[in-house]
């Protein structure tokens, strides 16, 4: 008879297209669904508060979905080796599969973990999170890349030889011979004290049921019109797949295939649309190659007369960017969505991130790690190059030197002015010409919008074209 295998869950929170899991089903012994929780292991980049909200949830539904396969989800907290072997020990396993992560820390964890495991169990490790793993390409030099089209040219042009294929969820799982001790998950305390969290189900549920709804969803409508819609907050534009990609709930190599699938059935248009949305995709893979690359660009630039740029300190500032108050209704819009829903449009995330570092002249890092723990998608691969990218001190960085006008941004991508009446609801009675620049409003305009500017809602914190002056001679000394 098979000996049971241990599965040891992480960032891959589904049952389809699960390599680790389906192995371990197919090897025909028991099955042992694991998730430990030990977020010291995971310092510095503990979960942060939005992304523990999100897993909670994810967990939850995944204990259902496998309770009903057969086999309960075992929840653990305490130092991953130590609990792999306890419950291998526990079950007679013979076998402790898992799905690899890159994270720099913690490939390096499962690498300490492996070695201590694999003489006494057959331990083996699969790819669930990338269509193409960091190590498996590079420049003809023999280098990382850090331009991103030539990454994506030579991705797809070796995608082939690359390429994994799908694989079923189990039918059914066979349950260890006597039911296994598992904590409670609400003792683990994921979910925030406050209410905090109480319109994130705005962006998204969390799970993969809810992310297969917002694949198909998006398949049949939104894909099409993806590239023209991609850059419009105030536009239902996006797939809004990123939580449900951190954590698992949707596999890159399912929404591959899904595209394959959309450009085949469609015309030459529909074909268009899913390498723009693939190509989106790429980016994310683009990230995780560079991380794995250069482990400390989640902490220090990859360009490194960056680490000499003088930042400034100013606490004041910094908590009117989080909290939405600056005075530029585009950067407290996208603020305060991302403090409501966990949650911020790509443009956004790249308005207020220029923003913070350029016009308030506060470290990306700082932004980052505010970013970290108010994104319900934080990840760290993703979030250390959107930061460095619009601090330009990262791979196939935006120039330092071009620097976003907040203002006409906002006038750029949310023409009506739709998205900023939304989060900033205290301005939705000023007419299209002045929701982006309150603060050159008449003031009989003002008046008549009921808007008292330093009162109900706050003037800029700095003149742009200033700022922008101090951000380049700032930029000359370290260039
Ligand atoms: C400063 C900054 C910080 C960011 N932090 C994160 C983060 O912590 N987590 C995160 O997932 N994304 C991050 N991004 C990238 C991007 O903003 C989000 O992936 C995107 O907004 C998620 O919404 P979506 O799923 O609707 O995206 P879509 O436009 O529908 O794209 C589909 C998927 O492609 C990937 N993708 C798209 N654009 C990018 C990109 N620029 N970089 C990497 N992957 C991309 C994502 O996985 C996304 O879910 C950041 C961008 C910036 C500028």
């Amino acid at each position: 008879m098979t000996a049971a295998t241990v599965v040891w869950f992480r960032l891959d929170l589904r049952l389809s297209d699960n390599p680790a899991l389906h192995a371990a089903a197919a090897r025909g012994g028991a099955v042992i669904p694991l998730y430990i929780w030990s977020p010291d292991e995971e310092r510095p980049w503990q979960p942060g508060g939005a992304t523990k909200w999100w897993l909670h949830h994810s967990l939850e539904e995944l204990a259902a979905r496998l309770e009903r396969l057969g086999s309960p989800l075992v929840l653990r907290s305490g130092s991953s080796d130590q609990v792999l072997e306890d419950v291998a020990r526990e079950c007679g396993a013979d076998a402790i599969y898992w799905n690899r992560r890159y994270e720099p820390h913690l490939a390096k964890r499962d690498a300490a973990v492996e070695r201590k495991l694999s003489g006494r169990w057959n331990v083996a490790t699969f790819n669930s999170a990338l269509l193409r793993e960091p190590d498996t390409i590079a420049t003809k030099q023999g280098t990382p890349f850090q331009v991103f089209t030539p990454y994506w040219k030579a991705c797809l042009a070796t995608a082939t030889e690359h390429e994994q294929d799908v694989v079923e969820a189990p039918r059914r799982m066979t349950p260890p011979l006597k039911p296994l001790k598992s904590e409670r998950l609400s003792d683990w305390k994921l979910l925030p004290r406050r209410n905090w969290a109480d319109h994130f189900r705005e962006f998204g549920v969390p799970g993969e049921l809810g992310a297969r709804k917002r694949l198909s969803s998006f398949l049949n409508k939104g894909l099409d019109e993806y590239e023209a819609e991609r850059n419009r907050p105030d536009h239902e534009g996006v797939s809004r797949f990123s939580a449900h990609l951190h954590f698992g709930e949707l596999s890159p190599r399912e929404v591959r295939d899904a595209l394959r699938l959309h450009a085949h059935q469609g015309d030459g248009a529909a074909k268009k649309a899913a390498e723009a949305f693939l190509r989106q995709l790429y980016w994310r893979e683009f990230a995780h190659h560079l991380l794995h690359h250069f482990p400390h660009t989640d902490r220090k630039p990859l360009r490194e007369q960056f680490a000499k740029f003088p930042w400034t300190s100013d606490a004041a500032k910094l908590r009117a960017w989080q909290r939405g108050q600056t005075g530029f209704p585009i950067v407290d819009a996208g603020m305060r969505q991302l403090w409501r829903t966990g949650w911020m449009h790509n443009r956004v995330r790249m308005i207020v991130a220029s923003f913070l570092v350029k016009d308030l002249l506060l470290s990306w890092q700082a932004g980052a790690a505010w970013f970290w723990d108010t994104l319900v998608d934080a990840d760290l691969a993703n979030n250390s190059l959107g930061w460095q990218w619009t601090a330009g001190c990262g791979a196939d960085a935006a120039p330092y030197f071009r620097v976003f006008n907040p203002t006409s941004q906002g006038e750029k991508f949310d023409p009506e002015g739709d998205y900023v009446r939304r989060y900033v609801p205290e301005l939705a009675k000023l007419p299209t010409k002045w929701i982006h620049r309150p603060e050159e409003a008449p003031a009989d305009v003002l008046a008549k919008a009921g808007v008292t500017l330093g009162k109900d809602y706050p003037r800029p914190i700095v003149d742009h074209g200033r700022a922008r002056d101090a951000a380049l001679a700032a930029w000359r000394k370290i260039r």
